[in-house]
């Protein structure tokens, strides 16, 4: 079943069962209210009649009552032996209470029926325990003579069924009799009936409309949902750059379309930058393979010649021996750059966390250098103070200074090379700038590239083009950068996070 189905389904079940609920609680409601209200307007029929009575000399009177007329010869004395007199209650006091669907008794202190009274019986003709004398459990009648009655009783069921109300009757400041004023409850029954055919119409109504609007209006509210399927489903076949279009709403489906898009876009990018790596690594492993080759071709060329019988000739032997020598200087000299670049590459590179001095690490290397190229013109301008100071790879960072010495002895001999280092609030800056005849600007953005070479000088050894990309690369793996601006001579600029020393500033 679809989840739409599910919903709309839920949906109006749900509505089903408050309806029903809440039809229940009216119908019990109406009832309860209905059968309060009646009781009410019992008590004050009560209430009403029971001021028209009055104690007179002769005993307890309602005047305009031929039953109840006070008269010193009349048979019917209200009291006898202080009692509530049964003829009296007859005649007189439950006639007082009935009206039209209104039965009254009147009941002694024992609780023992006095006297009964309906406007259609003729008095003395009530037989108690009929429908139109309700008895109630003598423990009811007895609790209500001593007060406890409570708001209501019901009698019988279904159309028998008699609303009961208890009153205690008053004479002389105490209670004489108890007097029971009772009706049918068919009319509060019909309007309780009447409402429960409204409200099953009504439910009925609304429960058709529910079941033809709820799918439709459900459809649409899972709309969204479904173009988020189907962008997916058009990701998993391939097409990266398709997105759900979002809508503007910021509910839990607004939501997750964005999410969506969010992580559509990063599988796109993870993706593109796989592909990208790929796609390097592959050139990387032709360039090296390449470069490999050469020294390996010479190599090949060098035995053939002394296998031919060039080695029995001292002078051709040593030329030979010698082009080998250089040529596998110049192969381990390329694999060991190969294999600096590789552990480069790899997570953790630049583990170590020496402290050190930039400042120093030029005076070394350029000590070195002068001992290599003694003619060269250096000239040193440090930070001073100690505070060129930063936390990396000491042997790495050598590597840096010294590829980019080496570089301007290579292409810039002559001239002074102008080592400064400066320090910014939270960077040293490290340059080298030569006056030698510059790089060519659409050479330039390409110097840093893997087995790169600029233009090469006849009778200079070819470089392996990795220099500058392992400059580049440890100074990246210290969280630093490289530039190179070249006009008239060639300024590199090694920028690289300072280590913060307290007290050194
Ligand atoms: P390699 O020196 O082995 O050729 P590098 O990566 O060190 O490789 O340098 C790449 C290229 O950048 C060089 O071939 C050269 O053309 C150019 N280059 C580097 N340093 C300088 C410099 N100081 N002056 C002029 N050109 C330079």
């Amino acid at each position: 079943m679809s989840l739409r189905s599910r919903l709309s389904l839920l949906s109006v079940g749900l509505l089903l069962a408050l309806l029903f609920a809440s039809g229940i609680a009216s119908y019990v409601a109406l009832g309860t209210y209905q059968r309060i209200n009646e009781a009410g307007a019992l008590d004050r029929r009560y209430d009403t009649t029971l001021r028209e009575f009055r104690i007179t000399s002769t005993g307890l009177a309602r005047p305009g009552v031929s039953g109840c007329a006070p008269s010193r010869t009349s048979p019917t004395r209200p009291f006898v032996n202080g009692r509530l007199n049964p003829v009296f209650a007859v005649g007189c006091v439950a006639p007082a209470f009935a009206g039209q669907g209104i039965s009254s008794v009147v009941l002694g202190l024992d609780a023992g029926v006095l006297g009964c009274a309906t406007v259609r019986a003729a008095l003395n003709e009530c037989v108690v325990g009929t429908s139109a004398y309700p008895t109630l459990p003598a423990g009811d009648y007895l609790a209500a003579l001593r007060g406890n009655q409570r708001r209501y009783y019901l009698v019988g069921t279904g159309a028998e069924e008699q609303l009961v109300v208890l009153h205690r009757f008053p004479a002389r400041g105490r209670a004489i009799a108890l007097v029971q004023l009772s009706e049918g409850t068919q009319t509060l029954q019909q309007t309780q009936r009447s409402l429960l055919i409204v409200l099953a119409i009504s439910s009925a109504a609304l429960i058709l409309v529910a079941a033809a609007l709820t799918p439709v209006l459900v459809g649409r509210a899972l709309r969204p949902l479904r173009r988020v399927t189907e962008a997916s489903t058009a990701l998993a076949s391939g097409r990266l750059d398709h997105r759900v279009q979002e809508p503007a709403t910021d509910d839990e489906v607004g939501r997750l379309s964005r999410a969506f898009n969010v992580m559509a876009a990063a599988v796109q990018r993870a993706l593109h930058v796989r592909e990208e790596s790929e796609a390097s690594m592959r050139t990387f492993v032709s360039d090296a393979s390449h470069e490999l080759r050469t020294p390996l071709t010479t190599l090949q060329g060098q035995l053939d010649v002394l296998g031919r019988g060039a080695a029995a000739d001292p002078a051709e032997l040593r030329t030979s021996l010698e082009s080998m020598n250089r040529e596998v200087s110049r192969m381990s000299a390329l694999v060991e750059d190969l294999l600096t670049l590789t552990r480069l590459e790899s997570p953790g590179a630049t583990g170590r966390r020496d402290v050190v001095d930039m400042d120093g690490l030029v005076a070394e290397t350029v000590d070195e250098q002068s001992v290599r190229s003694p003619a060269q013109a250096v000239a040193v301008t440090p930070a001073g103070r100690a505070t060129a100071v930063v936390a990396g790879d000491r042997g790495q960072l050598r590597r840096v200074v010294l590829n980019l010495a080496t570089n301007a002895v290579k292409y810039a001999p002559g001239g002074v090379h102008r080592w400064l280092t400066q320090v910014t609030h939270d960077e040293v800056v490290l340059s080298l700038s030569d006056d030698g005849p510059g790089i060519s600007s659409d050479v330039l953005p390409r110097i840093f590239d893997r087995f790169y070479r600029g233009p090469q000088e006849a009778g200079r050894a070819p470089g392996s083009g990795l220099g500058l990309a392992i400059v580049r690369s440890i100074v990246e793996a210290h969280g630093g950068r490289v530039t190179v601006e070249s006009g008239r001579g060639t300024t590199f600029r090694v920028h690289l996070p300072r280590l913060a020393q307290g007290g050194t500033d």
